[in-house]
């Protein structure tokens, strides 16, 4: 079914902490995670109503996405909304939903309940039966314990036939102000239903709200290995996981030749679906000899962090003759905890020898293997696994 929409982020947020529309939730912005639903869920248009002289900052939140459009807002929710629904380019009774940029987490599956719901009524939004019981508060000093019986709490979005609406928003006096759609339908004698809400659309209203809706997001946990060898050759001291060891030879390589901290940069950016440590930092460009590897580590972390993920712990296996690495142990492991931005009791190094096998075993060279577990948000526009 064609529908269109119309995402309000024209709030500043003030009980949030100021523009909270733009700040990442998961790593992206909150507004971003409405678009990217609506979008999943097939909407032909989608109007994005923000504050006024913030379209630069809308097209980077929203780059690399289509079938959407900003509008300025206005005064009051209520002016914004009469924006946001002047610019749909569409008429007659096609379905428009309106929705609060401040309840991140729609799915797809939200707006098809509500498209369903829709026939036959003047509106359809999502809600939620009021669980708790409700008292009246005068100061601190309760004045009455309300029936809850046939209350409900109204989330967005909100579903309207687009001709239904705009008539009711045209007779809603202009002083008027109206904390949803469904209000100002029903004050022109519309009859809207609900439908099931869900307790995940939570708005994000005080700054306490971006923890829960962080806990909220669905994570998924994924995997990543790496290896690296280098040649032995002439030196006075080695770079190991970050560490510098005193030994009579060197490992040979283009940067400090860390084996240990590529193989842990291969298996990060494994796990990210990122490719190899050579796409990102080619031997070939010079800019990068003799290059201290923690920032091979850095680069894969920033990689990870701006898609809102976390390591949740790493292991190192170093595979070699000499040195000896135990007493360097606990140094690797804090630089390691350090670079990853963990406690040093997920990060944990490992050596072993080949025993004289091999060409770790007959010195000719030094191998790594990492292996790096890290939880990244799933997409907001994929649906749900459990
Ligand atoms: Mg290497």
């Amino acid at each position: 079914m064609t529908f269109v929409a119309v995402i309000v982020a024209a709030g500043m947020g003030s009980r949030a902490g100021g523009a909270k529309q733009w700040r990442l939730l998961g790593g992206r912005p909150v507004a971003r995670w409405s678009l990217e639903a609506m979008l999943a869920a097939g909407a032909a248009d989608v109007v994005v109503v923000i504050p006024a002289g913030s379209e630069a900052q809308a097209a980077r939140a929203f780059a690399g996405l289509d079938r959407w459009r900003t509008v300025p807002g206005g005064a009051d929710r209520a002016a914004s909304v009469r924006n946001g629904l002047a610019a749909l380019a569409v008429t007659g009774e096609t379905p428009v939903l309106v929705h609060d940029a401040a309840r991140p987490l729609l799915k797809p599956a939200h707006v098809r309940r509500l498209l369903d719901a829709l026939p036959g009524w003047d509106g359809a939004i999502l809600a939620l039966p009021a669980a708790d019981t409700l008292k009246r508060v005068e100061g601190e000093r309760i004045a009455a314990t309300a029936s809850r019986d046939s209350l409900w709490r109204a989330q967005t979005p909100q579903a309207f036939p687009l001709n239904r609406l705009r008539a009711a928003y045209a007779r809603l006096p202009s002083d008027a102000s109206a904390t949803d759609e469904a209000s100002v339908v029903e004050a022109d004698g519309g009859t809207v239903r609900v439908v099931g809400g869900d307790p995940r659309l939570m708005k994000l209203t005080f700054p306490e709200d971006f923890a829960m809706a962080e806990a909220l997001i669905p994570r998924q946990m994924r995997i990543g290995q790496g290896f690296d060898a280098h040649r032995w050759g002439d030196g006075e001291a080695v770079w190991l996981c970050g560490v510098r060891i005193d030994h009579n030879q060197t490992l040979v390589g283009h940067s400090d030749a860390d084996a240990g901290l590529h193989a842990l940069t291969d298996a990060l950016l494994g796990a990210l679906g990122e490719g190899d440590i050579g796409d990102h930092f080619p031997p070939s460009d010079p800019q990068w000899k003799g290059a201290a590897s923690d920032r091979f580590v850095g680069h894969a972390v920033e990689l990870l962090r701006a898609r809102g993920g976390a390591v949740i712990n790493a292991d190192v296996t170093l595979i070699c003759e000499q040195p000896r690495i135990k007493p360097h142990r606990p140094a690797m492991r804090a630089r390691l905890a350090e670079l990853l931005g963990v406690s040093l009791d997920a990060v944990s190094v490992k050596a072993t020898t080949t025993e004289g096998m091999g060409f770790t075993g007959r010195q000719e060279g030094l191998a790594a293997q990492a292996v790096v577990s890290i939880s990244l948000p799933s997409r907001a526009s994929s649906e749900s696994r459990g």
